[in-house]
């Protein structure tokens, strides 16, 4: 099996969660006001697609619902319908913009699964390219360098505010 290597995950996966995150992230995005301060390029009243502010690839994003909810089984119909709904629009619009060669979608529930956000459940979506874990391995002191997430922020949501009234 090929592993992703991303370093600039590391102070991510170090930091103590019970300071950095005092509220869920995805509750704090599906509140704030301004969308671009929680990298929420899309948001209605069962479900938000966000960017992962420590992406495995560029593009890499996550829907969640509005709803609080740790499991799939406490969550509502609406909730669930939304999800796959704008996983399947998020998939059009990466391929759209990125062109990936292939995807990662998934979904990690507890801590024990790799879920950094436990009680909130949220699916990921990876865009992958052919190669992509090979040249991200460091050589030679050369490493990728992700794109900013301003600049990905910027690229995704004219698309997603297509679908924001639909
Ligand atoms: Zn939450």
């Amino acid at each position: 099996m090929e592993v992703l290597f991303t370093p600039w995950r590391y102070p991510y996966l170090t930091s103590p969660k019970s300071e950095k995150l005092p509220e869920c992230i995805f509750c704090a995005a599906a509140k704030t006001k301004n969308r671009r301060d929680t990298l929420t390029v899309f948001r209605n009243d069962d479900a938000l697609v966000m960017l992962n502010r420590y992406p495995y690839t560029n593009g890499h994003l996550m829907v969640a619902p509005i709803e609080h909810e740790a499991r799939l089984y406490d969550s509502s119909d609406a909730s669930l319908r939304a999800l796959i709904r704008l996983t399947a629009e998020a998939q059009r619009i990466l391929s759209d913009v990125y062109h990936p060669d292939g995807f990662n979608i998934g979904m990690n529930f507890g801590q024990v699964a790799g879920a950094g956000v436990a009680d909130h459940y949220h699916l990921h979506i990876v865009p992958r390219w052919n190669g992509d874990s090979n040249f991200m391995t460091v050589t030679a002191r050369t490493r990728l360098v992700p794109e900013d997430l301003d600049v990905t922020f910027d690229k995704l949501e004219p698309h997603f505010k297509k679908i924001m009234n639909e």
